[in-house]
C-alpha cells in the first residue's frame, strides 16, 4: 500500500502539526517554513491533489475552504491589516506537496509582484 501524502496524514492526526483549526471538512495548520508573520495552511481532509482537481470535487467543499481561510485570518488578528490567499499549481508554481492547500499570508507587508 502507498504511504498517505503528508497533509493527509496531518489531517488524520498522524503526524503532529500546529493545527489551528478543524472541522469535518478542514484543518488548518501553521506552516512548517512560514513565509510572513503569519502563514497558515488550509487543506481540505480529503486528499485532493491541487486546484486542478476542481472540476472532479464538490463546489461546496472548495466555497468552505474560502470561508475558513478567511476565518482563520480573522482568528490570527489579519483580517484588518490585510493577507493573502495563494494556492500553487504544477510545476511553474513550484508546488512542493500534492494535496491542495490554501496559504494564508499576513502581519507584514506582503511583496508584490506576485509572478
Ligand atoms: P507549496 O510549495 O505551495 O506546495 O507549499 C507547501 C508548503 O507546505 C510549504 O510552504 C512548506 O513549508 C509546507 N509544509 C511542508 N510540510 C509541512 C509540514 N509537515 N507541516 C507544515 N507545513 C509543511
Ligand atoms: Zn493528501
Amino acid at each position: 500500500m502507498t504511504q498517505p501524502c503528508v497533509f493527509c496524514r496531518i489531517a488524520a492526526g498522524q503526524i503532529p502539526a500546529q493545527v489551528v483549526y478543524r472541522d469535518d471538512r478542514a484543518t488548518v495548520f501553521k506552516d512548517i517554513q512560514p513565509q510572513a508573520s503569519t502563514h497558515l495552511l488550509v487543506i481540505p481532509n480529503e486528499h485532493i491533489g491541487s486546484l486542478s482537481e476542481a472540476d472532479q470535487v464538490d463546489p461546496a467543499l472548495l466555497g468552505h475552504l474560502l470561508r475558513v481561510a478567511a476565518h482563520v485570518a480573522l482568528e490570527a488578528g489579519v483580517d484588518q491589516t490585510g493577507y493573502r490567499v495563494v494556492t500553487n499549481v504544477g510545476p511553474d508554481s513550484g508546488q512542493s506537496v500534492f494535496h491542495l492547500h490554501l496559504h494564508v499570508l499576513g502581519g507584514n507587508r506582503l511583496r508584490l509582484p506576485l509572478g
